[in-house]
């Protein structure tokens, strides 16, 4: 006896009964997109458990014959009582465990070279801020301070005072090859727009996981807005906006949670009515991207060897 294919739609159809709309797009493009080409290579049935209050998933695929052959977990805090909770072997439990434990323990260990590009104009204080947002935050980071240069002027857009941030991330593109360093960040204070977009605060060379980004702080200033300065908001927005971007780096995408560091932001009331902290959702997919890091480190690539 066979047992049907499993949809995506039929976790979705699961989660809606605990996750609002936006945080199930989420889960559906970030978490579930591992796990998506299992769902259709191979017929496992699947169990939901969730804790919606501390966003926690766990979903566990099991072979037609019962057996564990993979847990997806989404969690920042020990998993093992929603494991037990399921009912699982010890030992399935132990191995996930563990491997959720190994990745915790990557992501409050690890260490990346930041290099701060200044391009002018840029405000020196700025980049202060900024570097040392990145330094706190994540103290094991190595972070180099590069020589300025002029901002590309083929990038620039008479018409709209402002440089198109594709063409400015070219140029960093090129200062990357000479340089040693997991993530390039061109700071400026010069306006810069992408697309259709009317401006932008950032940009990067990919969504998530990006190696060049390009930052300016022109409006996260006040002063662009023709109000008052007031330095402690800005220095405020110039860390919120920058933690956004290295996290990025780190492999977070942007998030739904309006209060979250990673929310997407259109403004600066945006930008301002959001926390620097990373959300537990954050924090657990985080954690969750390294897991996979650790399973595919291990030879164990998806669609072939994720069955224990
Ligand atoms: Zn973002
Ligand atoms: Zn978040």
């Amino acid at each position: 006896m066979s047992i049907p294919a499993i949809e995506p739609s039929h976790i979705y159809k699961k989660l809606s009964k605990v996750l609002k709309f936006s945080e199930i797009i989420w889960y559906l493009n970030n978490v579930l997109k591992i796990v998506d080409m299992s769902l259709h290579t191979y017929r496992y049935r699947y169990k939901v458990l969730t804790d919606p209050a501390k966003h926690v998933y766990v979903i566990v695929f099991e072979d037609e014959s019962g057996n564990v052959v993979f847990v997806d977990i989404t969690s920042c805090e020990d998993p093992r009582p929603y494991l037990e909770h399921l009912a699982l072997p010890s030992t399935v439990i132990e191995k996930y465990y563990d491997l959720w434990k190994r990745a915790r323990d990557y992501v409050e260990t690890m260490s990346r070279t930041i290099a701060f590009k200044p391009l002018k104009p840029f405000d020196m204080r700025d980049l202060e801020i900024a570097m040392a947002a990145v330094k706190e935050v994540f103290p094991r980071f190595i972070i180099k301070e590069l020589e300025p240069m002029e901002m590309p002027s083929e990038a620039y857009d008479p018409g709209r005072n402002q440089y198109r941030a594709e063409i400015v991330l070219d140029a960093l593109e090129k200062v990357k090859r000479d340089i040693s360093c997991d993530f390039l960040i061109g700071f400026t204070s010069a306006d810069i727009y992408s697309g259709n977009l009317n401006f932008v605060f950032s940009l990067q060379n990919k969504p998530i996981e990006p190696s060049i980004a390009v930052f300016s702080t022109a409006r996260l200033h006040n002063s662009f807005y023709g109000a008052e300065e007031v330095p402690e908001v800005t220095r405020e927005r110039i860390r919120k906006q920058l933690l956004h971007i290295v996290y990025h780096h780190l492999g977070l995408p942007d998030c739904p949670n309006s209060r979250c560091v990673m929310a997407y932001v259109n403004s600066v009331m945006d930008v301002d009515s959001k926390t620097m902290d990373l959300c537990s959702l954050c924090k657990a997919l985080l954690i969750k991207n390294y897991m996979y890091k650790i399973l595919v480190g291990e030879s164990r690539v998806l669609g072939e060897q994720y069955i224990m």
